[in-house]
């Protein structure tokens, strides 16, 4: 059991809704729904890993909490030095806030300056928040650059000398620079080979156990996430569907959504017979989501009162939420 004392964020009822058609002279009636009401805590030094196929609103929800992008309504707490809340945050606090909560992007070939040097990437938040000099600069970007697996002579190199898993650690020494508390990691290994994500996940292990980070592991693929996470939430059109250990939703996966994304992770046993639940159609509309329990019309195991009233997520055992009428 998690202890509640170390709970380092609270997030509760956040929503991000986008206005469809508005403009100066009209407002919109119409939103697409990519956050509706999430409720979750992160915990101080351990992961939450978010999965959820494309466009369930994950990477939206990342970028709310650290508020790069703004939230519809909802609040969100963060346990720092004392309590910060967005809702009453002024601008002097949300400098403190925003150090603590740093993000990894999917694409490390897109979220570098091709101009910068390695140097200027990793120094540009250290020159930012401190009165370092600039050969204490950096020698802390040499450090950086050597916890993570990097060679501190490419210092002047341009992002273009490095592989796609180099530019990752590049990423990675700019996110932990400030020694922040959380980081947002947004399908990190996606964009990179099979045999480099491994090594990029053992890497943000190791950072973790040295600094103490917490994640939020954010993936579409729930065998990635499965050894880098203590617990995992399951999203699905913009709502939580399932919360539990990493352990128990692997184990006994309660949600349908859950259990037919667990019968996808291939088994590299050929004596073990794995029966692959098969959803039928797309993943509707965010615009307008299915009456009652929005999985209805893809659920197997659909029955009366699924397309009238939608379930609330409730705690079935102790750490395990489940979003489901069965
Ligand atoms: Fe399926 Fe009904 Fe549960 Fe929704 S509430 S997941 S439709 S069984």
């Amino acid at each position: 059991m998690i202890e509640s004392d170390k709970i380092l964020m609270s997030v509760r009822n956040l929503k991000k809704y986008y206005p469809i058609g508005s403009n100066f002279f009209k407002s919109s009636d119409e939103y697409v729904k990519a956050v509706d009401g999430i409720d979750i805590d992160l915990y101080a030094g351990k992961t939450l890993g978010l999965v959820g196929e494309s466009g369930c609103g994950k990477s939206t929800f990342g970028k709310c909490i650290i508020r790069a992008i703004e939230p519809s309504a909802g609040d969100i707490k963060v346990y720092l030095d004392r309590e910060y809340s967005i809702r009453e945050m002024r601008k002097s606090e949300f400098r403190t806030f925003r150090r603590n909560l740093q993000m990894i992007f999917q694409d490390p070939n897109s979220s570098l300056d091709p101009r910068m040097t390695i140097r200027d990437i990793i120094s540009e938040p250290i020159k930012a928040n401190s009165s370092l000099s600039k050969n204490q600069t950096e020698e802390k970007v040499k450090y950086l650059m050597d916890i993570v697996g990097l060679n501190p002579n490419q210092l002047y190199r341009y992002p273009h000398a490095f592989s796609g898993g180099q530019r990752q650690r590049i990423g990675i020494a700019r996110a932990i620079a400030l020694r922040p508390k959380l980081i947002i990691c947004d399908e990190p290994v996606s964009a990179l080979d099979v045999s480099i994500q491994s090594q990029i996940l053992n890497l943000l292990l190791d950072l973790q156990s040295e600094f103490g980070l917490a994640y939020l592991f954010i993936a579409h693929d729930l065998a990635v996430v499965k050894h880098i996470s203590d617990r995992i939430a399951i999203m699905y059109l913009g709502q939580i569907v399932e919360t539990a250990s990493a352990g128990t939703v692997y184990q006994d996966p309660r949600h349908p959504y859950t259990q037919s994304l667990i019968s996808a992770i291939p088994v590299p046993d050929p004596t073990i017979k794995n029966e692959r639940i098969i959803l039928s159609g797309d993943v509707p509309s965010p615009i307008a989501p299915p009456s009652g329990c929005h999985f209805h019309p893809r659920c197997p195991a659909c029955f009366e009162p699924c397309a009238e009233t939608a379930p609330e997520l409730k705690e079935t055992d102790a750490e395990h939420s489940v979003r489901c009428h069965l």
